[in-house]
Formats: structure tokens, C-alpha cells, sequence
């Protein structure tokens, strides 16, 4: 079932969500290389409890830390350690957090100091594929025009969605339904109403749609070891149209 929020909870939702986007907000500006992913882990955990809010992924299903941090050919759920990131890499951060109970999600992919022509590109493309599927959610819609919106964007530029992890609702539990998956049939799906919040989270690698979990249980990797983005936000479908919540 999907859980419809009321004006009361939207606005809650827009607390955890500002907090979330303040986040990555600072890490964005501490990124550099040479700096370890443990230590925006670190920062991201300081400043989420500074809020009293809680860092969402600590703890869920045995996570080590509150943020997940996924470079160059990490897809999602890279674990924040004392590698260094370089000149040149890309990295995924993902952050949740839950203000008075209420959730917020959001990822970023961002640069480290100067890189290819080809990780810019993937990047405009996995955030430009956001923002289309955000366009689409819209009271009267159908769920997979948000998914089919980004497939078609992204494979237009000759890069490729990953399937096997895809968007959720968000409210009260970081994950809720429905699945939102980044690629599928427009006119399909369940019908868009006022009051669902979705979890929009493209993945688009550079090769292959395949990934692969590494040894450690988390860490999901292209299986060619192409380059991989993701962008998110927890978006409010209101009467107007959609409002990002994981915004300053
Ligand atoms: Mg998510």
C-alpha cells in the first residue's frame, strides 16, 4: 500500500530533507583530493546529530556507517574507509537521515578536483535524468512515467540504467512502497496522487546496466568496471506538481 502524507508530515519531511541536503551541502565543499571517505562519514554524522536528527543508514541491516560513498566504478552502498579519494575520481554520496521520525534521502555524485570529459558527462546525464523523472511526478501521472522519463534520457545519451536497484516511497520508514524503478513503460504503473513521497534515484553506468556485490556483503560494482552515478531526491507530489524535499 501506498502511504499518503498529510500537510503535517510533508512539512516534517521537508525538516529531514533540508537537513539531508545541508549534508552534502558540506561535504561538497570539504571534498578534495586526499581527503579519506571515513572522514566525511565523519563530518556527515557530527553535523546530522548536531540537528537532532539521526543518520539513517548507520545500523540498517548491520550498515557501518551514515553514509554510503561509492567512487568511480562503485554503483551504491561503498563503505566510508581511510581510502583517499584522488585527483580525478567521482564519488557517490548517499546520506539519510529521520527528524522526529520522519525520513529523508538523497545522493549526490560529485567531482575530486579535475576529471574526464566522459565522468563530467555522466554525471549531466544521471542529474539531468533526475530532474526528468521528477518533472513526471505529478498528481494524474503514472508511476512508471517518472522511470520511463529517465531510461529515455539516459539511453539516448548511449549510457545505461542499472535495474537491479531502483527508488522507494519514503515517510516514516526509509523504505516504503512503491518500488521506483528507473526504467519501464510510460501510461503504466500505479496512479501518481497528492500526498506520495518518492524516493528518485537514478544509477547509470557508462557500459553495461550489470553489477556485481563485492566480498564485503555492501559495496555494488558496474561488472565491467565502468564508471557509475547516482542522483536522488525525496520528492512530494502535490497538487501543483512535485516539490524537492531534500533542498536548503
Ligand atoms: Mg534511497
Amino acid at each position: 500500500m501506498i502511504i499518503i502524507k498529510s500537510a503535517k508530515e510533508i512539512e516534517l519531511m521537508r525538516r529531514a530533507g533540508r537537513i539531508v541536503a545541508q549534508v552534502l551541502q558540506n561535504i561538497s565543499e570539504a571534498i578534495r583530493p586526499g581527503i579519506t571517505t571515513a572522514q566525511l562519514d565523519n563530518l556527515a554524522r557530527r553535523f546530522i546529530k548536531s540537528q537532532h536528527a539521526k543518520p539513517a543508514f548507520l545500523d540498517y541491516h548491520g550498515f557501518p556507517a551514515s553514509i554510503c560513498t561509492s567512487v568511480n566504478e562503485e554503483v551504491v552502498h561503498g563503505i566510508p574507509s581511510l581510502r583517499r579519494l584522488a585527483e580525478g575520481d567521482i564519488v557517490s554520496v548517499d546520506v539519510g537521515a529521520s527528524y522526529k521520525g520522519y525520513f529523508g534521502d538523497a545522493a549526490c555524485t560529485f567531482p575530486v578536483g579535475k576529471i574526464s570529459p566522459l565522468a563530467q558527462k555522466l554525471i549531466d546525464v544521471t542529474k539531468g535524468s533526475l530532474l526528468r523523472g521528477i518533472k513526471e511526478a505529478i498528481p494524474g501521472k503514472r508511476l512508471y512515467d517518472i522511470s520511463s522519463a529517465i531510461q529515455t534520457f539516459v539511453e539516448r545519451q548511449g549510457f545505461s540504467v542499472v535495474r537491479n536497484y531502483v527508488g522507494h516511497g519514503i515517510g516514516t520508514s526509509m523504505h516504503e512502497e512503491p518500488q521506483v524503478p528507473n526504467f519501464g513503460t510510460p501510461g503504466k504503473g500505479p496512479l501518481l496522487q497528492e500526498g506520495m513521497v518518492l524516493a528518485i534515484e537514478p544509477m547509470v553506468n557508462v557500459g553495461s546496466w550489470e553489477v556485481k556485490t563485492l566480498k564485503d556483503q555492501w559495496t555494488v560494482v558496474t561488472k565491467d568496471g565502468s564508471l557509475s552515478a547516482h542522483f536522488e531526491h525525496s520528492v512530494a507530489i502535490l497538487k501543483d506538481g512535485p516539490e524537492i524535499l531534500t533542498t536548503l
